[in-house]
């Protein structure tokens, strides 16, 4: 016999029917004074709250991060401090283009979300499986996602709005380089790496700095889906991914990363071959090598999507003392644009919901707001300076002065080299892995409709390598364009 709870209202008064509606007479009409009818539809109606307009699709678990290592003489972030100290966490995975129903298995890169519930309150990593981003100013980012969404007119994907872009704009070269080999479709969310792709300022307890990139490796090792099968899931099984990890978890088999960070002095940002700020570039690993700090393991899956995967809300904003932002102007435009789609997705009082609540009490004067739902600093003082009891700042905790130089304009970056990661991302693939890349590209280029569109892709690739943009080229039934023969 299990213990029977009564079916209320939203407003806690016991239902007394909930199979038929108030009626005039048995055929009805049907009376507006169904209360209880009246609040079950249109709480109905009410049930969606806007998908995320990039990374609408996604999956989540929660675990834990542990230190192997002690990096306590790079940043004072309590969470990174000491063997064996350990961190609970929430992560999302997801695709970026797709809307929420849409298919696990496509060629996408796959959003990698960390939430470290720290004795510092939250610090979130927003990265990506990718350890480089398609483009590098977030000026940019509204248009490309447009080319990655549906035409306006057709309402289906548009390969040549996604070429046209891609080719205007050559800093997307790496990262596309990466979408098109066989790590654009990882087998699950298990069996990929992750990055927090920007570069980030650690700061240690003397207030001395470093630049500091992210490496979650996974311990399952690499595994890719062969396309054909890719596709076939897509159809039969558009879940593929999330049951995958929901399923690994569900039976005790704990999906772990191992955590590992480059390091780079802060004076060597001015000298180093690349922009370190640039997040269409890696840093060479045989320059910065990596180096361990932990073991990040999901162990928990979540008890309600809506509540815990659709309610999270990460911003790679959210820091905690001793991690600081960089100058990365993609990371800048990103501290605004993912707490304010948070603020109008979930509403401006987001951080109180159980998935996003920092595990420290959250202190200060941010008062009322739609669904407010804790005591709203009760009659506490409500400004600040104040001459009563209320928080105040902590100095310690400043964010660390550095110098900046240069006029004040819309310049770009320094460096157009958007072509050599690229090709040593080619050169040190196998002949299959270059076979199967240039087949995906070549397929997904064939419909593009201009072929000033693809003539200016195909010089980018032969850039990147000559060998790379002549098989392109070959492929697509065209000739490598003259001007990029007689730049290379
Ligand atoms: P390294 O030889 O030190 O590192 C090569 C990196 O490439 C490794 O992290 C390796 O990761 C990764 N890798 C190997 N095969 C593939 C693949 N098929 N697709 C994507 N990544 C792969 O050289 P560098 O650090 O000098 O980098 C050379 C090139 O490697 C870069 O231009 C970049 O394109 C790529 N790369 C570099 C990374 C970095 O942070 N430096 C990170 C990822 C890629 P794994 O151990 O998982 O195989």
């Amino acid at each position: 016999m299990t213990n029977k709870t009564n079916l209320t209202t939203s407003w806690g008064a016991p239902v007394g029917d909930n199979q038929n509606s108030i009626t005039a007479g048995q055929r009805g009409p049907v009376l507006i004074q169904d209360v209880h009818l009246l609040e079950k539809l249109a709480h109905f109606n009410r049930e969606r709250v806007p998908e995320r307009v990039v990374h609408a699709k996604g999956a989540g678990a929660f675990g834990t991060f542990e230190v192997t290592n002690d990096l306590s003489k790079y940043t004072k972030a309590k969470l990174f401090n000491g063997v064996g100290k350990k961190t609970d966490l929430f992560i999302r995975f997801s695709t970026v283009a797709g809307e929420l129903g849409s298919a696990d298995t496509v060629r996408d890169p796959r959003g990698f979300a960390v939430k470290f519930y720290t004795e510092e309150g939250n610090y979130d990593i927003v990265g990506n499986n990718t350890p480089v981003f398609f483009i590098r100013d977030a000026i940019k980012f509204p248009d490309f996602i447009h080319t990655q969404k549906r035409d306006p007119r057709t309402h289906l994907k548009n390969p040549t709005a996604v070429w046209d872009f891609w080719s205007h704009s050559p800093e997307s070269l790496h990262q596309v380089t990466i979408l098109m080999s066989d790590r654009g479709i990882p087998a699950t969310l298990r069996h990929t790496h992750g990055f927090g792709s920007h570069t980030f300022k650690w700061v240690n307890d003397e207030g001395q700095g470093v630049w500091v990139k992210y490496h979650f490796k996974t311990e399952q090792g690499i595994k890719n889906l062969d396309v054909n099968l890719a596709a076939k899931l897509a159809g039969e099984n558009p879940d593929y991914h999330t049951e995958d990890l929901f399923n690994a978890i569900e039976k005790g088999d704990f999906p772990a990363w191992k955590l590992y960070v480059q390091i780079m002095p802060l004076e060597d940002a001015d000298t180093y071959r690349f922009d370190p700020f640039d997040v269409t570039k890696v840093w060479s690993q045989k320059d910065y090598p990596l180096i361990e700090l932990g073991r990040m393991e999901l162990n928990r899956n979540p008890e309600n999507y809506f509540a815990e995967v659709e309610q999270a809300t990460f911003s790679p904003g959210t820091f905690v003392p001793g991690i600081e932002a960089s100058p990365d102007k993609m990371l800048q435009g990103r501290l605004f644009a993912y707490g304010d789609a948070h603020r109008y997705r979930v509403g401006s009082n987001h951080n109180q919901l159980p998935v996003n609540r920092p595990k420290v009490e959250a202190n200060n004067y941010q008062r009322d707001g739609f669904m407010r739902a804790d005591d709203n600093g009760k009659g506490s003082v409500y400004y600040e300076p104040n001459s009563f009891d209320g928080p105040t700042e902590t100095a310690e905790n400043k964010t660390t002065p550095f110098e900046v130089t240069g006029q004040v304009a819309q310049v770009g970056h320094n460096s157009d080299d958007h072509y050599t990661q690229a090709g040593d991302l080619y050169r040190l693939l196998s002949e299959e892995e270059k076979t199967r890349l240039v087949e995906t590209i070549v397929g997904a280029m064939k419909p593009v409709e201009l072929e000033e569109i693809k003539l200016r892709q195909i010089g980018h690739f032969y850039k990147a390598d000559p060998e790379y943009g002549t098989r392109v080229a070959e492929g697509l039934g065209l000739a490598v364009p003259e001007e990029a023969r007689s730049i290379k």
